[in-house]
């Protein structure tokens, strides 16, 4: 086992990180940008580092200063968190020639997921369902209007190398593809420098819907069932949980399984998680996470396991600490993401935190790094902290949702709790009916 890992993030994950290691009796080298020398997570880590200035770009995302921290500090291994470079094939490889460990899967395995072509090439072979589509790329304008024609319309013309939402135009129409396909290749080449693009069947009434999956690197895989992100507001998730509502111990199985045996084929390691749109009972694959998702959590709560844990052990080459049939679903949690944004237009509000006080008591989990008289910095994500609950089933997780954030004071800056108490009085909500194009109607007819 490591002696000293070095964590590659800020805010909540980082501190999410510093909590495993400690458990572990691992030492934790928390690196920070000089907007961050106050953060929590420098404080609670047993050693910090200032690898730069704000700026992510010079700070986060900059390999040589995270190497030459490392190297300082002795850390065996890094742990990346989510985004930074969570899932960024070269780093995982300079990080591997500098012969320390990566907490994560190979660069191999990452750039095959990175590249949402050959991603979803990869998975069909494994025998897991994709969205109707494009087979590859699709090179110019002639070629879409024929996919579109064949599939029949309306189609959406996604980046083979998206993410967070960009590069995704909806063609409704012949009319509307030409706009469609040039608008989505240059906002590709514009945010990932890679203009390949590739279409696929608009589904009009999905919910999202992903598969946890743990892979120990030697051919082992299990599935952790899946979690609900229905609820998303431009294309970015708010409100996720476990189980599903839609979802029964049946087709979690069958899923689960596919998933599993398509991730121990490839001999994947660590943690992953397989993303699907699911309408009228069936799974359509759309991308891999080859890391940990924000919200990981719901699933820790319903399978009573520590995901982190688990990836620094098979990091370190130990097995899975489970196997499938340990792996059960026990009750129901939910996830909401607090956001420093002012409604309703969700406005980033950093600022100076004048009162702190998170909720507690029984099944309440807040992952966050705010305290009192804490300044939320202005360059980074506006996400502040994670609130989980877990109660025996979906109504009493309700409940649970509404008594915590009753309980939570964040004073200061704005913040998308707000929200979230009107969402909890939507009979939508309160029955777990809804696509992933429900919130946005919501929003325009609640916040408008
Ligand atoms: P990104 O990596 O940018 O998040 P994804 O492929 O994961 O891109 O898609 C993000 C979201 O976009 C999905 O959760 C869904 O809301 C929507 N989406 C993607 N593909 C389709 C599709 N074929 N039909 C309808 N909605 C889609």
């Amino acid at each position: 086992m490591f002696d000293k890992i070095l964590i590659a993030n800020r805010g909540e994950i980082a501190l999410r990180v510093v909590r495993a290691c400690r458990e572990m009796g691992i030492a934790s080298v928390a690196v920070h940008s000089t907007a961050d020398s106050d953060a929590m997570h420098v404080r609670m880590a047993d050693e910090a580092i200032c690898i730069g200035p704000p700026s992510a770009s010079q700070s986060y995302l900059s390999i040589p200063s995270i190497i030459a921290a490392c190297e300082i500090s002795g850390a065996q291994a890094i742990h990346p968190g989510y985004g930074f470079l969570s899932e960024n094939a070269a780093f995982v490889q300079i990080v591997e020639d500098h012969e320390i460990t990566f907490i994560g899967p190979s660069a191999e395995h990452i750039r095959l997921m990175g590249d949402k072509i050959t991603a979803k090439d990869t998975m069909r072979k494994l025998g897991v369902p994709c969205v109707p589509g494009s087979d590859g790329g699709v090179a110019d304008v002639d070629a879409a209007k024929a996919i579109g024609a064949e599939f029949g319309y309306p189609v959406i013309v996604k980046a083979t190398a998206g993410g967070g939402g960009r590069g995704m135009k909806l063609a409704r129409s012949e009319a509307e593809m030409e706009t469609a396909f040039r608008t989505a290749r240059s906002e590709a080449k514009a945010a990932f420098g890679n203009d390949e693009v590739y279409i696929e069947k608009y589904l009009g009434n999905p919910r999202h819907i992903e598969i946890q999956v743990f892979g120990d690197g030697k051919g082992n895989a299990v599935h952790l069932g899946e979690r609900d992100c229905s609820l998303q507001r431009r294309h970015q998730k708010v409100f996720e949980e476990a189980p599903g509502p839609a979802i029964d111990a049946e087709t979690r199985a069958r899923i689960g399984k596919v998933c599993a045996d398509a991730v121990a084929e490839i001999g994947y390691s660590g943690a992953g998680t397989i993303e699907f749109l699911y309408e009228d009972g069936e799974f359509y694959f759309i991308e891999m996470n080859t890391r940990l998702q924000v919200e990981h959590p719901v699933t820790e709560a319903v399978f009573g396991v520590d995901l982190v844990r688990e990836q620094i052990r098979v990091a370190a080459g130990q097995p899975l600490s489970f196997a499938q049939d340990d792996l059960q679903v026990n009750g129901h949690a939910i996830e909401v993401r607090i956001n420093a944004e002012k409604l309703p237009n969700f406005a980033p509000s950093p600022g100076r935190i004048t009162q702190y006080h998170a909720p507690g008591g029984l099944g309440v989990r807040m992952d966050s790094g705010l305290y009192d008289g804490y300044s939320i910095p202005p360059y980074y994500d506006s996400l502040i902290g994670k609130l989980i609950v877990h109660a025996q089933d979906r109504p009493a997780a309700l409940a649970r949702l509404h008594r915590a954030l009753g309980e939570l004071i964040v004073d200061g800056v704005d913040t998308t709790v707000p929200l979230f108490h009107a969402l909890l009085e939507d009979p939508a909500v309160q029955t777990g009916d809804y696509s992933i194009h429900w919130l946005e109607k919501w929003l325009a007819e609640n916040l408008g």
